[in-house]
């Protein structure tokens, strides 16, 4: 199953026209945030396949529609913030936000975010009864903390993610919010078994 994960900037690569010959084999897009509502409109109209995202701290400008109407969600593409889905059998979790700088939507302390991953912990239970594992994708926009984040309270990644890590271990993280430039080979990390993976731009995971 190949798996196109995008966030935090617009790829020409990507916003392209050519994109829904390239990237036939794709079986889903997962947003990590803070692209704009056109871009996700595009690929999802374009690759004709599921996409599920989560928003990041740039995420909350309302933008006006046709109809006159406000909205800052991108149409036809699947909120998955708090909430945990499942798509040809990969079961997908999503977080939304960073770290709380400056009381603006999206952003969380940590003890909230805490609290959302509590509110999720039921069907995780219920997926490791019946599934015989709790997920396999974390989908968010912050990094966990010490990994692939800065120092910065607004790029400070989350313990919560850590321990979530520790305890759930999902395959994969895949999160946004940390620009990567050049060919380092900074964006991917393995921690107890969980690739942790920045899809700075995009990346295509193969699962
Ligand atoms: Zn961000």
């Amino acid at each position: 199953m190949k798996i196109l994960l995008i966030s935090d900037s617009v790829v020409e690569h990507i916003y392209s026209s050519s994109i829904s010959e390239r990237m036939k084999d794709i079986d889903f897009v997962i947003s990590c945030g803070d692209v704009p509502n056109y871009y996700l409109e595009f690929i999802v109209t374009m690759l004709n396949k599921p996409l599920f995202y989560v928003r990041g701290n740039h995420c909350t400008e309302g933008i006006y529609n046709e109809s006159g109407l406000k909205s800052n969600l991108p149409e036809g593409c699947i909120n998955i913030d708090q909430k945990v889905v499942e798509y040809k059998n990969v079961i997908i979790m999503g977080l939304e936000g960073s770290m709380r700088y400056s009381g603006g939507e999206c952003q969380y302390t940590e003890t909230q975010m805490s609290h959302k991953i509590n509110r999720l912990k039921p069907k995780l239970y219920l997926n490791k009864l019946f599934k015989k594992r709790y997920i396999d994708i974390l989908v968010t926009h912050a990094p966990p903390y010490k990994i692939h984040d800065q120092e910065d309270i607004c790029h400070r990644g989350f313990k919560s993610f850590n321990n979530f890590i520790e305890k759930f271990n999902p395959k994969y993280l895949v999160h946004g919010h940390i620009h990567v430039y050049g060919t380092k080979n900074n964006w991917i990390t393995e921690v107890n078994g969980t690739k942790i993976i920045n899809a700075y731009g995009y990346k295509v995971i193969e699962i």
